[in-house]
């Protein structure tokens, strides 16, 4: 069925007498390839569709699913939504206003679809992969060498009874390149790799060969390195480790429905209070943390978030205060806290919830050369390899790949296995240095999970490199 004849089934099922009733479609077409040591190692191609009902009634919501796509399905699935929302109705726990619910922010019928670009095969992808695993083996000291790609394409048309009509479609891509290196008796792996709404035209040979040459050496030179000293020193994390911080510390405890306890089984509570909104200092002044679903490539950006709310750019964290949670209307509601428009679903068979989307931290002032060169001594850390953190995202302890100390303003040694530990807003008010906008980069991840049952969805983090004073590093973890 088309766009058209859902629409036209949808309207003619749903009872007038129900507060309201949304339906999503959503179309996943995906191609996935891994290449280990210039072999193909798997390949697929994958569609997954389905329907999901929404009503709210009385104040209460209730879902209903289905991956049967004709009148018939389409039919069921308003009934057995409306059926759940009369039988549930009786345990309700908070009576959700038709605020939560409210029109689309934007012109009838336009859409927040994206241009996806030529579609790139997965033979090409495999190409690519192969080539640049075949250089990573270049190097005798690389014992493995393997490269993962994949493509997806996601299609989402969105009605309500309200009247309102939006149609999304969006690319994902997702890749990695991994160099495992064997010498003077250890053996250590360096990686490459991103979650970015880009088109299939970012699988360039050059690119990859060059990036796979660094990380070949990059491993061998950390197989050979002595281990990252232990004491307490200034750490200079590079953005992609920072996007794991902010990610951990940052945007897990600060989700409205995590502090209102719906997590707390599975992912966990958080540190932070309700009342902490509007006067915590989370961090030093130089700390900004923005919601940014509008940064065009960045893995979580869109229009509209999946109730058809507005997405716009709010700062979360500004000059260290907690100003805002990340918290659907749902949450605002129930809460009373101000919010942004996160409330996002990882399929069709899955509620919307709570989500990161992309959350950034904002740049500052200080080049990446002189942030070192005013550095006694210190390491700069790359890559995230291991993080562990409480279920209160407080207490937690990060590893990362790469490593290079900094003595007297220079950098000198790699130095292997370095790790760094802290409490979450101690940390952040450790923050002495944000570098400018030439030391930002833009890193995504397809694996965030939260909800039960679960759902893993992208989010986007762009950070610059970071300076934090007097951090505990350790090595040999
Ligand atoms: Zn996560």
């Amino acid at each position: 069925m088309n766009h058209e004849q859902i629409k036209k089934v949808f309207l003619e099922t749903c009872p007038k007498s129900i507060d309201f009733i949304a339906l999503r479609f959503i179309k996943n077409k995906a191609k996935y390839c891994s290449v280990k040591n210039s072999f193909p190692h798997s390949n697929s191609l994958v569609t997954d569709k389905g329907i999901q009902v929404e009503v709210l009634h009385g104040g209460q919501f209730s879902y209903a699913a289905t991956h049967d796509i004709s009148p018939h399905g389409i039919k069921s699935a308003i009934k057995r939504a409306i059926l759940l929302n009369e039988q549930s109705l009786k345990w309700n726990l908070f009576p959700f206003s038709l605020r939560t619910r409210p029109k689309f922010e934007k012109a009838q019928k336009e859409s927040s679809s994206k241009s996806l670009g030529k579609e790139t095969t997965l033979g090409e992808i495999n190409d690519v992969l192969s080539l640049a695993c075949g250089v990573m083996k270049k190097e005798t000291a690389v014992i493995h060498s393997e490269g993962h790609g994949s493509l997806r394409n996601i299609e989402t048309y969105h009605i309500t009874s309200n009247g309102d009509e939006d149609l999304n479609t969006r690319g994902l891509l997702d890749f990695s390149l991994k160099a495992i290196a064997q010498s003077n008796n250890d053996i250590q792996t360096r990686t490459w790799g991103n979650t970015l709404q880009l088109g299939s035209s970012f699988f360039q040979k050059e690119l990859f060969k060059k990036e796979a040459s660094r990380i070949a050496k990059e491993a061998i030179d950390l197989a050979n390195a002595p281990e990252c000293p232990s004491e307490a020193m200034d750490v200079i994390l590079l953005p992609d480790q920072m996007i794991l911080q902010i990610h951990e510390s940052i945007g897990h405890p600060l989700e409205l429905d995590r502090i209102l306890g719906d997590e707390r089984n599975y992912a966990g509570l958080s540190f932070i209070k309700k009342e902490n909104f509007g006067q915590y200092q989370y961090g030093s002044p130089k700390l900004n943390i923005t919601f940014d679903p509008t940064v065009e490539t960045e893995a979580a950006s869109y229009t509209l978030d999946d109730t058809g709310v507005k997405a716009s750019k709010e700062f979360i964290i500004k000059e260290g205060k907690l100003l805002r949670g990340l918290g659907s209307l749902e949450s605002q509601e129930r809460s009373r806290l101000k919010g942004v428009a996160c409330s996002r679903m990882s399929s069709w068979n899955r509620p919307p919830i709570d989500r990161m989307a992309n959350l950034n931290l904002e740049p500052g002032e200080t080049s990446f050369e002189s942030m070192v060169s005013n550095m006694k001594r210190g390491v700069i850390m790359a890559t995230n390899k291991s993080w562990s953190i409480d279920d209160y995202r407080n207490k937690f302890q990060f590893g990362c790949e790469y490593a290079q100390l900094v003595e007297d303003g220079r950098p000198t040694k790699i130095v292997k296995n370095p790790n760094y530990r802290g409490i979450t807003t101690p940390f952040w008010h450790k923050l002495k240095e944000v570098g400018n906008q030439k030391s930002r980069e833009i890193f995504g991840t397809p694996y965030c999970g939260k909800g039960e049952p679960n759902q893993a969805i992208e989010v986007g983090h762009a950070s610059p490199a970071c300076l934090f004073e007097n951090v505990e590093v350790f090595g040999g973890a």
